[in-house]
């Protein structure tokens, strides 16, 4: 496979860093291709503003999206943006590695989406009618690509449980997982979580280093999340209700939209 990394830590001496080296090499050794985006090392832009639209006419209001439609369809998106997006279009696979900061991803990788997720692009995608609200949802110009988020966080594992104060894990990555991922189309797997990062040694970074080569090795075939589908009946459309009767006993928020048959 084609393996894209696209990796938001600061320090080259960092445990991500450190992390993405062991994710590589097992990559590499399996026979994968693999390139790495290295936000911070790269001098990403971290924001969307005027500078991304080079032929908006400077008295125009700036509207992001139309702007952003324009450049898309025009071919005058930026440099950088167009080569991280031959990076996803090349891609089979794409992780997305990044310490936890304040429940979500650093500054610099949202940044990465909203300017390299172009309207035409990521979003904006198929037809958008009363009955079919565009191809996103588990289509789109990621489908039939894998998705998976690597992540560390200071806090410890019982931190992230069903019942602790700071929210299950897998509800703070849902907007990222199924709102950033899954709406383009991507297949998402399971999160890979580092936790308990300030006390770690070296024993405990083997540890963790084995963990994710056993996730590396099977990149190409686990089981993605069972998100539901947007346009293959398990919604009412325009009103992007999920049927009722659809939903698992017990079932709310988040957990409504993935599959439980
Ligand atoms: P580093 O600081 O680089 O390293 C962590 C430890 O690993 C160090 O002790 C280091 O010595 C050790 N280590 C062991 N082996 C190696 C090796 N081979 N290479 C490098 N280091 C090694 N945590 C939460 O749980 N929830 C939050 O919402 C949250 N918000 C945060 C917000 C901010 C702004 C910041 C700065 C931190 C936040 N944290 C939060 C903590 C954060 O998630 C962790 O600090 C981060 O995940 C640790 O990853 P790192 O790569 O920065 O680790």
């Amino acid at each position: 496979m084609n393996v894209l990394i696209v990796f938001a830590h600061p320090e080259p001496q960092s445990l991500n860093a450190a992390l993405r080296d062991v994710a590589v090499a097992q990559l590499r050794a399996d026979g994968h291709e693999v390139q790495v985006s290295d936000l911070y090392a790269q001098g990403w832009k971290a924001v969307v503003d005027r500078d991304d639209f080079p032929k908006l006419d400077p008295r125009e209001r700036l509207t992001v999206a139309a702007a952003s439609a324009g450049a898309y369809f025009g071919g005058t998106l930026t440099a950088d943006v167009k080569a991280e997006q031959d990076k996803l279009l090349w891609a089979d696979a794409v992780i997305f590695q990044f310490p936890l900061w304040w429940f979500s991803m650093p500054a610099i990788l949202k940044g990465w989406f909203e300017r390299v997720y172009a309207l035409g692009f990521a979003y904006g995608v198929g037809e958008h009618s009363e009955t079919r609200w565009g191809d996103r949802y588990g289509e789109g110009t990621m489908a039939g690509k894998r998705a998976m988020l690597v992540v560390t966080a200071g806090g410890w594992p019982e931190h992230y449980g069903p019942r602790a104060i700071n929210g299950p894990i897998d509800d703070l990555l849902f907007p990222i997982n199924h709102g950033t991922l899954h709406y383009p189309g991507f297949d998402v797997l399971p999160a890979h979580l580092v936790y308990s990062t300030t006390g770690m040694d070296a024993a405990r970074f083997e540890v963790e280093a084995a963990r994710l080569r056993a996730r590396m090795r099977n990149l190409a075939t686990d089981a993605p999340i069972a998100y539901r589908k947007q346009n293959f009946g398990d919604y009412r459309i325009p009103e992007m209700q999920l049927r009722e009767g659809l939903e698992a006993p017990g079932d709310v928020g988040f957990a409504l939209h993935i599959r439980k048959d």
